[in-house]
């Protein structure tokens, strides 16, 4: 097959709406890839993230339990993800995509819940959309309450500790760039093994 023809197969039933952001290692971080943990740009993760890219059609596989256990027996446990993403010529992040990079599964949206305590402050993930706000009121009932609104830096801060519950699309990190064998042809999609990014981990 050619390039342009699993860029066809990503147009149909078979591909998924996927947006790119790059990665930068966050200001903070040292040279020896240490960063600061209370830093409010990377959140101590020493990378920051471009906004999304334009769209583009791609392909999202889960990976089946064999090619776990072979991917494992090839890059080491822990070092090997959850799907993988084809990445096809025409994406403007076929050339650059690499490991720390995000890729957004614009069509599958998940519901998120994030417990949010006073003195800390979070932005909503890009394209997140605020659903339900609850508190623990007296005798420990939970009560709804008003969704709270972001400050001008678009962070959302409580005075008592909230449960806010949010739905995002998913979203991937890059783990790592699986380079093919292009023995029949150049221009062929880009595979890269991904990790769901667990946001309300943040
Ligand atoms: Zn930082």
């Amino acid at each position: 097959m050619r390039g342009s023809d699993f860029s066809q197969l990503f147009r149909g039933a078979l591909g998924a709406n996927l947006a790119w952001e790059a990665s930068h290692p966050c200001p903070c971080g040292g040279a020896d890839g240490t960063s600061d943990e209370v830093c409010l740009r990377c959140e101590g993760r020493g990378l920051t993230h471009d906004p999304p890219s334009a769209p583009f059609r791609g392909a999202l596989t889960g990976l089946t339990a064999r090619a776990l256990e072979a991917l494992s027996q090839r890059f080491g446990p822990g070092m090997v993800g959850d799907a993988t993403a084809s990445v096809p010529f025409e994406a403007l992040c076929w050339a650059s995509i690499r490991s720390g990079d995000r890729l957004i599964a614009l069509d599958a949206r998940e519901v998120l819940a994030w417990t949010l305590t006073p003195g800390r402050s979070i932005h909503l993930p890009w394209g997140a959309v605020l659903r339900e706000a609850t508190v623990m009121g007296t005798g420990g009932a939970i009560q709804t309450v008003p969704l709270p609104v972001s400050d001008v830096e678009g962070r959302i801060r409580v005075v008592v500790p909230t449960v806010l519950r949010l739905e995002a699309p998913r979203r991937y990190e890059v783990v790592r760039d699986l380079a093919q064998v292009r023995a029949f042809g150049t221009h062929l999609p880009r595979k890269v093994l991904l990790r769901l990014l667990d946001l309300s981990a943040r």
